[in-house]
């Protein structure tokens, strides 16, 4: 099975070189050719089986060129007892009809684990066969979740190095204490001073730069990409859309071959398109529902056909879904007009240079056949989390609380009754603020982040995840805070490179 390039559709490259070079030459992103085909079967099969086991049914599938029993020592390696509990994508009940899969009992308990724990291994076989053996430098620019999870999935993995920057004021007091007390011998974590975007800018400064990407090549280097536009973060997240379908018919919720919906709480598209992918493949899927925060870019555009990126920032409870950019969106679009690169470029040079850019009838016609879309503000997520745990005993992070939210508002608009699955994507003790906000009114005893974390224990029974809970009393092993100019020189440290 080869892929092509959403910007250019000649093309025709191994998964393996599209996991070793992360993005196309020519700025397009990797697609798979065809989509594989499953049959109601293979999908019945899948029900015994275990996450690992399952993921070896379906992986394999796109990756053609790397070797089954390659892909079977990589799940046993990514989905093991680095995930709490007895696997890795519960799925469990929140009312009749609906059901929640947790994507969360990861290393670094959000659901990015479920793609960045296999990724190092998929990214070194693949540099093996197409980068010559050089070793694989991992450079992060992330707000948050990205950094850590890709820390956590890199660390001490042979033949690969990481270094991660973050805005020094631009994240939480938890996810920075997870960033700065990162365990590994191969790893580097540098604050940077300015925001996000300062980071994001400087390590595609650096990234593209030839100079460095000479001096890495002298010494056998060679930079690849842990980002979510990777086909290798996209593939991992198919398998939890099988795993819940197949989990569904195991508790006897759904019989092989009803249809389902999902609603994914969704910024840069990543999660949802694999859900898309698993669709196309012939999972029965009725509705994909994609919610929104406050940045609605992607409700609109479902709705209406138009993308239109000008519009204000917003910061929110849910800052993973902070986002007015939706890479990802490139390949659905790319896929609706029947692969036409021509026609995509066009599409995406009108987003950088007008912000914006609108689909035809016909291709809106598509989308909403698959997709439903919702959004909703931050008053309307915190008052969800609350009324889902008084009445369901649930409790939800932010992310998932806006989907909650959207689906609750999607079935009562639609009275749409096709049994859902809500996508959850983080642990509720990794905002621990907001959600112990929505339980007490907003009263805290304490403003220090693990007080907080102990109340939101006590007043609900359930433990915080044990590699939160172990953050508590560590010390930070990274505290150095780099200016913008001096990314490189911090690059260079990490390498043992003479800058
Ligand atoms: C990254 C993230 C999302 C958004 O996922 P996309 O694939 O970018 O759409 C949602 N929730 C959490 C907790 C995340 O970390």
């Amino acid at each position: 099975m080869k892929y092509t390039s959403t910007r250019n559709n000649s093309l025709a490259v191994s998964s393996s070189f599209a996991i070793a070079n992360g993005i196309s030459e020519e700025g397009g992103l990797f697609v798979p050719e065809k989509i594989p085909q499953v049959s109601k079967e293979f999908i019945g099969e899948l029900a015994p089986l275990s996450y690992k086991e399952r993921a070896d049914k379906i992986l394999p599938l796109f990756l053609t060129d790397y070797g089954e029993d390659e892909i079977k020592g990589y799940t046993s390696a990514a989905y093991s007892d680095n995930f709490e509990g007895e696997t890795p994508a519960p799925v469990k009940c929140l009312r009749r009809g609906v059901s929640v899969l947790e994507l969360w009992h990861g290393p670094t308990c959000a659901f990015k684990d479920m793609a960045l724990q296999l990724l190092p291994y998929l990214l070194t076989g693949a540099a093996k066969r197409e980068l010559g053996g050089k070793q694989s430098v991992i450079l992060v620019a992330t707000s948050g979740d990205t950094g850590k999870a890709a820390l956590e999935g890199f660390k001490d993995v042979d033949g690969t190095k990481i270094l991660v920057f973050f805005p020094d004021r631009g994240v939480s007091p938890m996810q920075k204490l997870q960033m700065t007390t990162q365990e590994g011998n191969n790893v580097g974590v540098s604050a940077i001073e300015g925001n996000f975007d300062d980071a994001q800018t400087g390590v595609k400064a650096i990234f593209t730069d030839p100079a460095v990407k000479a001096r890495l090549a002298e010494n056998n280097m060679s930079f690849s990409s842990a980002n979510s536009i990777n086909w290798g973060r996209l593939v991992p997240q198919i398998v939890y859309y099988f795993s819940a379908y197949a989990d569904l018919i195991k508790q006897g919720v759904i019989e092989n071959g009803d249809k389902i919906n999902f609603t994914v709480p969704t910024g840069n598209f990543g999660n949802i398109l694999a859900a898309y992918y698993a669709l196309k493949m012939g999972l029965p899927v009725n509705r994909l529902i994609c919610a929104s925060n406050e940045n609605d870019v992607l409700t609109e555009f479902l709705t209406t056909g138009r993308y239109n990126r000008v519009r204000k920032f917003h910061t929110t409870v849910s800052p993973s879904m902070d986002i007015l950019i939706s890479s990802n969106l490139e390949r659905l679009i790319f896929h609706l007009l029947g692969d036409d690169s021509d026609e995509t470029k066009k599409l995406f040079a009108s987003l950088s240079e007008n912000g914006e850019y609108t689909v035809s009838e016909e291709l809106l016609g598509k989308i909403k056949s698959v997709f439903a879309a919702g959004c909703c503000n931050d008053a309307e997520t915190v008052e969800t989390i609350a009324k889902t745990y008084k009445e369901n005993r649930y409790l939800s992070d932010t992310h998932t609380g806006v989907a909650i939210r959207v689906y609750n508002d999607y079935a009562e608009r639609t009275g749409d009754k096709t049994p859902t699955v809500i996508v959850s994507t983080a642990s509720p003790y990794k905002f621990s603020k907001a959600v112990l906000g929505a339980l007490t009114g907003g009263c805290f005893k304490s403003e220090s982040e693990f007080d907080m974390v102990s109340e939101l224990e006590e007043i609900t029974g359930i433990p915080a995840p044990a590699p939160l809970r172990g953050l508590k009393g560590k010390t930070p092993r990274f505290t150095g805070v780099c200016k913008k100019e001096d990314m490189r020189k911090e690059v260079y440290g990490l390498l043992g490179i003479e800058g």
